[in-house]
């Protein structure tokens, strides 16, 4: 190997340090400064005051590693490089340097430290619009460090333009870095966006410039930002020319401990499942082992976590592992992270508890809820959805998460009526109120948990839910 990820983070450090950044070390995954996102998705989250112009304690030029969620990948999970949990590394230019000293860094790191051939970077481009120009001087300054005109390809805002989950905030156009495989082009417009496999994206940089106002107006910043943002896992793949982030050091060892519990190799025919927990298992020990603040439940985080639990418990299932194993991986996990996340180690046995209760929780429904998720299955021909109150019964009387349920339908090729199951939740939620208020106007029952079932429901409903199935 070329580096370990240990190494690679240090490498990455010491090079903005050199380069007159101050490090500072990951923030929570539960965002403080930023009530719209559910998790810390991005380097940019801790900083956000910062970005707005409120001066930094270490100044102006700061580099970091960021634990981040992304609850709007977990579909996209199983391929070669899309995690729902990862470690994102960025350096800052707080009203410092600007696209050339950034480009021209992020470059040096790339070619020079890593030692990646000029030949297999593509970059991206801002192409402009009707609201921002194009961004010639990016183009230029690439040019100038030596990639040819084909390196370089100019996208729009869907695919150059970076903002916060939240709608509103510091935002602006930005350059992507991309490593080419070599791999034959797919098709005549091939290029880094199509999603073929050709081109890996490993970095981001970000010109933040822009406010972006809740009238969709932008406004210049008080200052000109740098905020960049590179996957450690994805990097760590690429240097050491591994098929997919699985085989790096921070998940292969997750593998062999799946290979071990199952008896069975990893393989074409398990690699979903396998990737699925390994995946799973690293976002739900941070989650868990991030503060001790979040618990599965049916609300928000809450539930992310629950999803993320129930799912893994299923495919270990599918594996024919019937027995808790979270914990086997649980270990794992930290021991792989914990030099540099000492929290896991303190909250080690909260993580293991927590594990524990929520196995056992499920455990009691799953197997017949299943059998019932597979009568009404059964019963659908071809064509036809499974039924929004088939859904809401195997979330209300089995705990299947809808996500869960798609999952399943979808595995014997059939959809879900979403709106149909909102539609039932909702009504519930109507049924539930009124009969809270109908005990509480006759003055006999407590109803205190019925009101604490309600505020949860509601918030499932209003938050999270629409959050997992819209993308973050
Ligand atoms: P992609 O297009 O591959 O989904 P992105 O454009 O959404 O990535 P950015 O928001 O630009 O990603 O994040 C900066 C960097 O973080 C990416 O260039 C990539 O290296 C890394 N990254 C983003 N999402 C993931 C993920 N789900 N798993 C692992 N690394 C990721
Ligand atoms: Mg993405
Ligand atoms: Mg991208
Ligand atoms: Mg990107």
């Amino acid at each position: 190997e070329v580096y370990t990820s240990n190494e690679l983070r240090k490498k990455y450090l010491n090079f903005f340090l050199d380069k007159g950044h101050k490090v500072i070390t990951s923030a929570s995954l539960f965002p403080e400064n930023d009530p719209s996102v559910l998790f810390t998705t991005a380097g940019m989250h801790p900083l956000v005051p910062y970005l707005l112009g409120e001066k930094h304690p270490f100044g102006e030029r700061l580099v970091d590693y960021q634990k981040c969620i992304r609850t709007g990948d977990i579909d996209e999970v199983g391929d070669a490089t899309h995690l729902t949990y990862f470690e994102m590394l960025g350096n800052w230019s707080l009203g410092d340097y600007f696209k050339k000293e950034s480009i021209s860094m992020s470059y040096e790191f790339l070619t020079s430290v890593l030692k990646i051939p000029i030949d297999k970077i593509a970059v991206t481009v801002f192409a402009g619009d009707d609201q921002v120009a194009k961004d010639i001087e990016a183009y230029e300054i690439w040019r100038s460090l030596g990639l040819k005109e084909e390196q370089i390809y100019f996208y729009g805002k869907k695919e150059n333009w970076w903002g916060p989950a939240g709608q509103t905030g510091p935002c602006g156009p930005d350059t992507e870095i991309f490593y080419d495989t070599g791999k034959e082009k797919c098709c005549e417009d091939c290029g880094p966006s199509c999603g073929c496999g050709k081109f890996i994206e490993i970095w981001n940089n970000v010109f933040m410039e822009y406010n972006k106002l809740p009238d969709r107006s932008y406004i210049y910043l008080k200052q000109k930002n740098v905020d960049t943002g590179m996957g450690l896992e994805r990097i760590l793949a690429v240097i050491n020319e591994k098929e997919s982030v699985y085989e790096t050091d921070v998940l292969k060892p997750i593998i062999s401990k799946i290979e071990s519990i199952t008896g069975s190799p990893y393989n074409v025919e398990n690699e979903r499942e396998y990737r699925i927990i390994c995946d799973h298992m690293r976002a739900i020990t941070f989650i868990l082992g991030d503060s001790k603040a979040i618990v599965p439940s049916n609300s928000e985080q809450g539930y992310i976590l629950r999803r993320l639990i129930r799912r893994t418990i299923r495919m270990f299932k599918k594996l024919g592992i019937m027995e808790n194993k979270l914990t086997d991986i649980t270990d794992t996990v930290i021991e792989l992270n914990e030099a540099v996340y000492p929290e896991l180690t303190d909250n080690k046995s909260f993580i293991r508890e927590q594990l524990r209760k929520e196995y056992a929780l499920f455990n009691k429904t799953l197997d017949s809820g299943l059998k019932i998720a597979e009568k009404y299955i059964n019963q659908l021909s071809e064509g036809e959805t499974l039924s929004g109150v088939a859904a809401f019964k195997l979330y209300d009387t089995f705990g299947f998460p809808i996500e869960f349920t798609r999952e399943i339908a979808k595995e014997k090729g059939f959809e879900v009526d979403l709106d149909g199951f909102y539609h039932s939740f909702s009504e519930h939620q109507e049924k539930s109120r009124t009969g809270a208020e109908g005990r509480f106007k006759g003055g006999l029952a407590d109803n205190s948990q019925q009101t604490t079932k309600l505020h949860t429901a509601t918030h499932l409903l209003n938050g999270a839910l629409r959050k997992v199935l819209g993308d973050s």
